[in-house]
């Protein structure tokens, strides 16, 4: 399914990866779990596309998949370099070896949530970032401190810094140093794995601007993995929202926040905490637990915690389906329902 007009840099056509479960001598087969189940959409170049949902929902399985970090169960992963040749197709990632992936890992970075475990403690700034520089053949020597440093001061530190370790510096530091290190292959495409959610609000705001800033400067398509709306809304152009694998909704950050018409997009907004807990009262609760990934409910799978549920929705499978042009939703009632977004919330506490 097309989600998207023009040439994208990234397509992800029925995307899946199912972790088999184990079968003891005792035990019959259990069923897989299925993290990310059958995902389209397509991110155009320059796009910060933006993945959210709860703990759990596969996006940051679909970001590692994506970055090839994990191998799909199936599907495709269609990434077609930008500047390149006119007619040059896109390259399937999904079916390339180790070996074959090489030319395209430069293009395809990940930063990580967790600046503190994902820097090694024993190496210095110089080691962390030259490192990537120096395997993939792009400078030796002398010119490997000169990049280092240039990308340091790009993200914000001194060159000076190059000589130290991670511990010496602070969490907003440490993901800075990740970034660095990110964009030392000149990256085309990053996924950005919950890169804020460990850092404290007011450094989470210099980060995000940072990643504007590189992504005006260098050309960058960013896959922006969060499950802070606030983030998603600052920072995303675009917005899928997952459940239990899928896509449940898919839009322009502007029709997401202004409507949503997924039921458990409403949920997840009227969850974010607002000053009057009045409005909270009317809003649409998110109760329950995320389903179970092995053994989703039948019918539409978000239906056990639906307080607009049918009869239909308990059997019937929801499609993602374009109600809109450009705004794509897996409910059967989509069309008949007004929800609440954040603005909604905001228009009950201005009320006398
Ligand atoms: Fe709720 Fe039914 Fe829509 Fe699922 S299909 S989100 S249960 S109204």
């Amino acid at each position: 399914m097309n989600t998207t007009p023009a040439e994208p840099i990234l397509r992800v056509e029925g995307l899946c990866k199912h972790y088999g479960a184990r079968r003891s001598m005792f035990q019959a087969a259990a069923a897989p779990i299925r993290a990310v189940d059958g995902v389209d959409f397509a991110i155009q170049p320059g796009e910060t596309f933006g993945l959210v949902g709860e703990s759990g929902c596969g996006k940051t399985t679909l970001g590692r998949c994506i970055a090839r970090a994990l191998d799909p169960t199936s599907g495709r992963i269609l990434y077609k370099r930008p500047g390149g040749a006119d007619g040059e197709e896109p390259v399937d990632l999904a079916t390339l070896s180790p070996s074959g992936m090489r030319p395209y890992r430069r293009d395809l970075q990940m930063i990580f949530q967790d600046p503190i475990t994902s820097l090694n403690p024993r190496m210095s700034l110089l080691d962390i970032i030259g490192e990537p520089i120096v395997i993939n053949g792009i400078a030796k020597g002398r010119a490997v401190r000169d990049m280092v440093a240039d990308l340091l001061e790009q993200v914000g530190l001194r060159a000076d810094h190059m000589t130290r370790y991670p511990h010496a510096f602070s969490g907003g530091q440490r993901q800075r140093i990740g970034i660095a290190r990110a964009l030392g292959l000149s990256p085309r495409f990053i996924v950005c794995d919950e890169p804020v959610s460990a850092l404290d609000v007011s450094v989470q705001a210099q980060i995000l601007n940072l990643l504007q800033d590189l992504q005006a400067s260098r050309q960058l398509t960013y896959l922006f993995i969060a499950h802070d709306l606030g983030v998603i809304e600052y920072i995303c152009d675009r917005v899928a929202v997952m459940y239990v694998g899928q896509v449940v909704e898919l839009a322009s950050n502007e029709a997401l926040f202004s409507r949503p018409l997924h039921p458990y997009t409403e949920a997840l907004m009227a969850a974010v905490p607002v000053p009057d807990p009045a409005a909270r009262r009317e809003a649409a609760v998110l109760e329950g637990e995320l389903a179970n990934a092995a053994n989703p409910p039948s019918g539409c799978t978000f239906h056990p915690r639906c307080r607009y549920r049918t009869e239909a929705c308990k059997t019937t499978r929801p499609a993602l389906r374009e109600v809109v042009p450009g705004h794509f939703v897996r409910c059967h009632r989509a069309e008949e329902l007004t929800l609440a977004g954040p603005s909604d919330y905001v228009a009950r506490e201005a009320r006398p």
